[in-house]
């Protein structure tokens, strides 16, 4: 079988749409290489080599080596130098690149093809021993660290102690003797960590090399990656080996990184960085501070206006945003990579419509090039205008929106603090982020780095999970080891607070107060298009009038879920539903009741205000008495001095209240089937503050939805006595409103006798976290323990609570809807409405399964409105 692709010369054996088999950057450079575009030659082995590399127990399979040596032979004769050549020599460079791009993941090799002969051979050629030996002493570093696994460090501290001895301050001070001195040091570093020297043979190099790539693939770095971006079903990665280009023979070249406009902002302008007289990672790699692309133009005219071009030619061949790696030897230009482009939610928004505007896509793709997870980054909390920013350090705004958290300064530190605090927000600020950190870079809030350009490791990684971020704050200075650092010359400590904002680059101590973000311009179009083309309708889950406005604001469709017991909190309402709870009767329970009811009617009047003219779905009251209650000795003596009882009556009944399994014990309806006076006060206060609304000429469409049912029966006795509180109301008001009853479909047995319940139901929300947690039977508030064990061993692809089970609870919710909606059509001819209010409305994932399974409509937090509206619309496409 054909295991190796060639490319270079205006021609390719690959193109673009073989990712699966090229890997990402194989498949590109193969795309650009035969539509003009100047790349080096080299050719692809593919990730199928790499596939059974693995199942032969890391072995290469015999067919792959002849195919490579005449690939070899053809690269030879495009660029007309030899592989290991004492005079004129070809180096080449071994990269890696999967199907997805894992930026920095894995390994790349440059320069291979250096030894003690070759390199006197290109230093005679180019009448330039210092890149001769700079390029060499770099391969026995790269080489030594990512194929023979030498620790890097053990290099970097000859160089450093060089620097020393010579008293210089830049790598580029060194000489060419320095450099080769260098080599010889680089060199026994090798033979002593590896045990034998650095080999001479070029073809040996090359192999070692390629085998390297294949094992960076199992590599820690790259399996941990996989498992945070969930990435799973890749063959594995191929090996690139492609000739070398030099940024580093002088002031006449240089090497940069691009985009083809702004992932940040979106904005169509070219974007990026370049080092003059630097080679491959010096860019990203943070060590000198790169120029910004726009000044090439005066640096390099002639270079800069071909860039342009290519600029141009890629983004109408490719129609999407680029990212890219070129390199100038001498004055002339090669590219070296281009991939489609990682962006923050906002540019991808206004690259989407505004690609429509240029008519380079559709709507339809543009609906599709956004993921609604990332739309995340649009609704991040921004610095509060109003507030008192008092920047002490600015740095280079490389991931917008604004983050605040205790100062941490290591990756790991910040997995641990993570572990021992997991709800403290944690700012991970670093002199530099590298592969290693993203675990750690994962947990934080926001990041911060002292050194680094807009392509950094930190600057990419944050932008991808729509993560605030500052890079380049050169006024950082870092003592990891003392636990300490100063910004702008102030003291700060770990653990300290300090914000930033990564839509300008501000770096504040403290806590600044942030706002929420509105949908406006590009964001507001893009989501009319996704209106336009969904079917599933967006509701919300909101407690209060505030809640329901912003949702509202956000394109909410209605309320899905108001939970009424988050009401009774607050001030003076604790204290009578602490009196109702702790009453000795019914008469006890009634009065205290009685005072809770004016609060529970204000709160819906607000509520049904807000939501003018759309359905709002309110749940009684569902959680178990005792979390009403305090469970320790002050919390019980204030609730007794509150309410004028002896603490033995409180502590009584807290003990009376015990139970073993709270979540499966006296909760949800089975609350008013014990004590009906609770559900007849919650109806009587909905359809009350429903009639007074509908009085100020407002339109109100109540829904009252009994919780935890699970029998046809429980609905059908609370359902009677609703619609008697209903007539009372009605009565005494003397005049009516519409309203439906329904009920959250959460028990596993509510789902499979939905036929029976759809006969008393007028809805079904189906509440997907507790029907996840009885079906799995997994407690929801327990899964820590064992969860991460669950994802990492592939029992379950993500966790069932984030993302909707399909196989199992998803069964129960679809079967559910189809018996329910049989059933209601069969015996009362209605359409039963159906939906959805767990934490799953707002995950995309889930959305596009209930349009799918053709439920009416999800329920989500406000902030996951949008997002949800635009995965509805996908779902539709
Ligand atoms: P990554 O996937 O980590 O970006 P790459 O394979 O793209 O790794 O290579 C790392 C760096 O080396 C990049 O800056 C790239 O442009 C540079 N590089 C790779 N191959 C060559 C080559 N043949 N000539 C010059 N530079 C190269
Ligand atoms: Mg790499
Ligand atoms: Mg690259």
């Amino acid at each position: 079988s054909k295991y190796v692709y060639t490319f270079g010369g205006g021609k390719a054996e690959g193109r673009s749409d073989m990712k699966e088999l090229l890997g990402g950057k194989g498949a590109n450079l193969a795309e650009m290489s035969s539509i003009g575009i100047p790349v080096p030659a080299g050719f692809t082995i593919t990730t199928e080599v790499c596939h059974e590399y693995y199942e032969a127990g890391r072995k290469l399979p015999e067919a792959v080596k002849p195919q490579v040596e005449e690939s070899l032979e053809l690269v030879e004769k495009l660029s007309g130098k030899k592989f290991g050549d004492s005079k004129d020599p070809l180096l080449v460079s071994v990269r890696s690149g999967a199907a997805l791009s894992m930026p920095g993941m894995m390994n790349t090799i440059l320069n291979l093809g250096l030894n003690d002969v070759v390199v006197e051979g290109l230093a005679a050629k180019t009448d330039n021993p210092r890149f001769a030996y700079d390029g060499y002493r770099r391969l026995i570093d790269m080489f030594g660290s990512t194929a023979m696994g030498v620790d890097h460090e053990h290099f970097e501290h000859e160089l450093t102690k060089l620097k020393d001895e010579k008293k210089v301050k830049l790598d580029t001070d060194l000489s060419a003797a320095d450099l080769k001195e260098l080599v010889k040091r680089y060199k026994a570093v090798y033979s002593k960590h590896v045990g034998e020297g650095f080999p001479q043979d070029p073809k040996d190099q090359l192999w070692k090399a390629i085998m390297a790539v294949f094992n960076s693939w199992m590599g820690n770095k790259a399996v941990q990656y996989r498992r945070i971006e969930r990435i799973t079903g890749l063959k594995g990665t191929a090996v690139n080996v492609q000739a070398m280009v030099f940024g580093n023979t002088g002031g006449n070249s240089g090497t940069g990184v691009a985009f083809t406009r702004d992932p940040n902002t979106g904005e169509d302008v070219f974007y990026g960085d370049y080092l003059i007289n630097a080679q491959g990672e010096d860019v990203v790699a943070g060590i000198r501070t790169p120029e910004p692309i726009s000044k090439l133009d005066s640096e390099m005219p002639k270079v800069y206006q071909q860039l342009m071009d290519i600029r141009k030619k890629l983004e109408s061949h490719y129609k999407e945003m680029q990212d890219i790696e070129f390199t100038v030897e001498n004055g002339t230009l090669y590219m070296l990579q281009t991939r489609t482009g990682k962006r923050t939610g906002s540019s991808a928004v206004r690259i989407a419509v505004e690609m429509v505007k240029e008519k380079l896509i559709d709507e339809k793709t543009a609906l599709k090039r956004v993921n609604p997870d990332s739309l995340n980054h649009l609704l991040l909390p921004q610095l509060d205008p109003k507030a008192k920013v008092k920047s002490v350090a600015r740095g280079i705004a490389a991931s917008p929106g604004a983050a605040c958290g205790k100062v941490i300064l290591s990756a790991d530190a910040a997995v641990a603090h993570h572990e021992a605090h997991p709800n403290d927000p944690i700012l991970l600020v670093r002199k530099e982020t590298s592969p290693e950190d993203v675990a750690g870079m994962h947990l934080a809030k926001g990041i911060l780095t002292a050194t680094g350009g807009k392509a950094s490791h930190a600057a990419v990684v944050a932008r991808g999970w729509g993560k605030p971020c500052v890079v380049g704050c050169e006024g950082i200075v870092i003592d990891e080891k003392g636990g300490k650092l100063t910004i702008g010359g102030q003291d700060v400590k770990v653990g300290d607070y300090v914000t930033i904002n990564g839509t300008n680059g501000d770096v504040m101590i403290g806590q600044v107060p942030t706002v929420d973000p509105s949908i406006s311009g590009h964001f507001a179009e893009l989501m009319g298009w996704a209106d336009k083309a969904r079917t599933l309708k967006v509701r919300t889950n909101a407690d209060t009038p505030a809640d329901a406005r912003k949702a509202r604001e956000f394109g909410a469709e209605g309320i899905g879920l108001c939970r009424t017991e988050h009401m009774f909190f607050e001030g003076q309402r604790i204290v009578d539903m602490r009196k109702m709870i702790l009453a000795d009767d019914t008469a006890g329970r009634e009065k205290a009741l009685a005072a809770l009811e004016p609060y529970q009617r204000e709160d819906f009047v607000g509520i049904f205000e807000a939501m003018d003219g759309l359905p709002v779905t309110i749940r009684l009251l569902d959680p178990p008495l005792h979390e009403f209650l305090p469970h320790d000795d002050a919390g019980q003596q204030e609730v007794a001095k509150q309410l004028g009882i002896p603490v033995e009556k409180v502590k009584l009944r807290v003990e009376q209240l015990h139970e073993s399994n709270p979540m499966l014990g006296l909760r949800g309806c089975r609350l008013p089937i014990k004590f009906p006076e609770i559900g007849d006060m919650q109806v009587r206060a909905i359809l009350e503050a429903a009639i007074e609304v509908k009085k100020k000429g407002k339109s109100v469409l109540p829904e009252i939805m009994i919780p935890l049912v699970g029998t046809v029966e429980e609905l059908a006795i609370l359902k009677k006595r609703a619609l008697a509180v209903a007539e009372e109301v009605f009565k005494k008001a003397g005049t009516k409103v519409e309203f439906l009853i329904g009920t959250m479909i959460e028990i596993p047995r509510a789902a499979l006798t939905a036929d029976q319940i759809a006969e008393e139901a007028e809805f079904f929300s189906f509440g997907t976290n507790d029907l996840t947690q009885l079906t799995f039977g997994f407690s929801r508030d327990d899964i820590g323990s064992f969860m991460p064990a669950y994802v990492d061993q592939k029992i379950l692809p993500v966790d069932p609570f984030q993302t909707l089970d399909q196989r199992g609870v998803g069964q129960l919710v679809e079967m559910g809807t189809e018996r329910g909606r049989k059933a209601r059509k069969e015996k009362h001819d209605q359409h039963l409405k159906v939906g959805i209010c767990g934490e799953h409305g707002g995950d995309p994932e889930s959305v596009v399964f209930c349009h799918k399974i053709g439920m009416d409509y999800v329920s989500c937090s406000p902030f996951r409105v949008p997002i949800a509206r635009l995965a509805a619309a996908q779902a539709a496409l």
